[in-house]
């Protein structure tokens, strides 16, 4: 860690920042955890700081990945935490929905808040009193996640109450049970929001039905998410591959998409139409877990790079997971754009020129470059990106 009161300068990268417009060679002056000044060569007014060069790269806000299952330990669903978090060039990361009411403190305890994770870890928690995201879908076979004894609304906002500074809102499975037009659950999470925003999982689970996408994306509110919304299959596309109505109304009226990749929850083929007709994802979040690590997730960098092949400007890609992600999880005020007085989260990425080889596990496409995580700051702490570097070579084995 850098002696107290101590400058370090990133400097000479370039620096994009959505929320200001930002886009030249700069530097980036932390201090003491915080951001102090952003400018070109800003850097100079600081003699003696640290400098840690990194031109020829962009730098940018910290990189927030709204959808991974981070709780190691709890089940044998998640990754580690910090893999998919500093170590990837990520600073900020939420989990999504991998514990319930009964079993969120737990994961505050293990992990959250525990001193060996670098990485700041934020919550969508499922309202439910039991749920466990696991290799097994255990939750769905014994059928508890469509059981409304499940349910238990006093003791879910007692939970929300005690833990604001952490759970960001709600992932839902809208699953069914008697009332095939209404989920109990996601009924449930729009009693208890208030203003937290609920992420949905779009499409099925093993073993419990799920309300039809037409009447879930009616139940939604402005500022609730999509997750999976470019998934093949998922009832946002007609049969000829246009979006229906429903999903329209939802769109027009500030629900929000966002990619959440997964192993097949993805396709480019659905993320291309809907590109092509208006509809842009909000947020590129990756659903990183055990599943999918390997491929074809890899980082978030790769999901990233995704997106920006099928045409997206860069700038655009950048800001889904910097200001766009902030605003989604109700956190604007702390994450999302390089702000002095603000902590310093602050990711660095290199520019791989092509061809490349990207596999949304369906079909694989040949891009011109990519996005590769170098580092990040986290809390003005730089952690290099070694898991996502290690993934060079994972993946020239996977393309071959
Ligand atoms: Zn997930």
């Amino acid at each position: 860690m850098s002696a107290q009161n101590a400058y370090l300068v990133l400097q000479g990268g370039r620096v994009l920042d959505p929320a200001s417009g930002l886009d030249a060679v700069a530097d980036v002056v932390v201090q003491d955890g915080a951001i102090v000044e952003v400018g070109v060569n800003a850097g100079a007014k600081y003699p003696g700081a640290q400098i840690k060069d990194v031109s020829g790269h962009l730098v940018t806000p910290g990189l927030i990945d709204i959808h991974t299952h981070c709780y190691p330990g709890l089940g044998d669903f998640c990754l580690p935490t910090d893999l998919m978090g500093v170590d990837s060039g990520v600073p900020v990361i939420v989990d999504a929905g991998t514990a319930s009411t009964t079993i969120i403190e737990l994961a505050r305890r293990a992990i959250i808040d525990h001193p060996d994770t670098k990485t700041k870890v934020l919550a969508l928690m499922d309202p439910s009193q039991i749920y466990l995201a696991n290799k097994t879908f255990i939750c769905h076979y014994l059928r508890i996640a469509d059981d409304e004894r499940n349910i238990d609304i006093e003791s879910a906002k007692q939970v929300i109450d005690a833990n604001r500074d952490v759970i960001v809102g709600f992932k839902v499975r809208p699953t069914i049970t008697t009332n095939p037009d209404r989920s109990p659950f996601l009924d449930a999470a729009h009693e208890i929001a208030g203003d937290l925003p609920i992420m949905i999982h779009l499409g099925s689970f093993p073993h419990t039905p799920v309300l039809e996408t037409n009447k879930l994306l009616y139940q939604l509110r402005e500022g609730d998410i999509i997750t999976h919304a470019c998934r093949g299959g998922g009832g946002q596309l007609d049969d000829k591959g246009e979006p229906t109505k429903p999903f329209i109304d939802a769109y027009e009226r500030g629900v929000l998409l966002d990619i959440g990749h997964s192993a097949g929850d993805f396709h480019f083929r659905t993320a291309r139409r809907m590109i092509e007709r208006g509809y842009l994802p909000n947020t590129i979040s990756t659903d990183l877990n055990v599943f999918n690590v390997d491929g074809p997730v890899f980082s978030l960098s790769t999901t990233m790079s995704k997106i920006w092949a099928l045409g997206v400007p860069l700038v655009d890609v950048i800001k889904m997971n910097t200001v766009n992600a902030a605003k989604a999880i109700r956190r604007s005020d702390l994450y999302g754009e390089l702000s002095v007085g603000r902590s310093a989260e602050v990711s660095v990425l290199r520019i791989e020129e092509g061809p490349v080889k990207l596999s949304d596990g369906h079909e694989t496409i040949e891009a011109s470059r990519r996005l590769r995580a170098v580092g990040c700051l986290r809390g003005g702490v730089w952690y290099d990106a070694v898991h996502d570097l290690k993934g060079v070579t994972a993946e020239l084995q996977e393309a071959v």
